[in-house]
């Protein structure tokens, strides 16, 4: 038990029940070290008095309970096997970050919670989400990332088929389970060189305060597209 306030939420309690980020937890609205890290970044940013259209690459969880409280207008999707791109099952709706059926200059901010390891193309991905960003957009997000290090790929393509380079890693989600999500690579800090390659500037690794969320807070990754 700690009496940390929650990044998120506010609440005086987070428990920790394993060694590892998502077993730190608020015991008021669930959110995790992951959660709050890109809680306690993003918050200034949506202290505006003006209405910001919100893109978040996920369906449920603490995060987009948080934004829905907000006064911002929320958009919400998820990546769906089975479900046309833009279209809705059970009343989420499906999109590829790597071709967003949105049009360009959509959104004010645009989040993810440990996504982009599991986009094939992730630098097409970037590409999307700056062209439906607005001029002074911002993407705000986390992914697992080795600060001491550079992005190592766990995949390459041979002749348009994708081979492994090292043995295949699986991670979770809320939507599909435990062990289920295939992880393409291993983030290091050059993920800004990515982020720049497509036309973000003003990047940045906000790192974490290793005296809060029982040391495991994580990396927030900040890009913004220029006006
Ligand atoms: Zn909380």
């Amino acid at each position: 038990m700690s009496f940390d306030s929650c990044k998120l939420c506010g609440w005086k309690f987070q428990i920790k029940t394993h060694d590892n980020e998502m077993g730190v937890r608020c015991t008021r609205c669930g959110s995790s070290a992951v959660t709050q890290s890109l809680g306690q970044v993003i918050r200034p940013h949506l202290q505006t008095e003006h209405q910001l259209r919100i893109y978040e690459l996920s369906s449920r969880g603490a995060f987009v309970r948080y934004l829905q409280s907000t006064h911002h207008e929320i958009t919400l999707s998820e990546y769906l096997n089975d479900v046309p791109l833009g279209s809705c099952k059970d009343g989420v709706m499906c999109q590829d970050v790597q071709c967003l059926t949105f049009d360009d200059e959509s959104f004010d901010i645009c989040t993810s919670l440990e996504v982009f390891e599991h986009v094939e193309d992730d630098v097409k991905g970037f590409r999307e989400v700056h062209r439906v960003l607005k001029p002074a957009g911002k993407i705000i997000f986390t992914v697992p990332m080795n600060l001491n290090a550079n992005t190592i790929e766990r995949t390459k393509l041979v002749n348009g088929q994708r081979e492994q380079i090292l043995p295949p890693e699986y991670h979770s989600d809320n939507l599909r389970g435990v062990g289920k999500v295939f992880c393409y690579r291993n983030y290091g800090l050059d993920i800004v060189d990515r982020l720049q390659s497509v036309g973000f500037s003003n990047c940045e690794i906000i790192k974490p305060n290793p005296n809060e969320l029982f040391g495991f807070g994580r990396a927030v990754i900040i890009g913004e597209k220029l006006i």
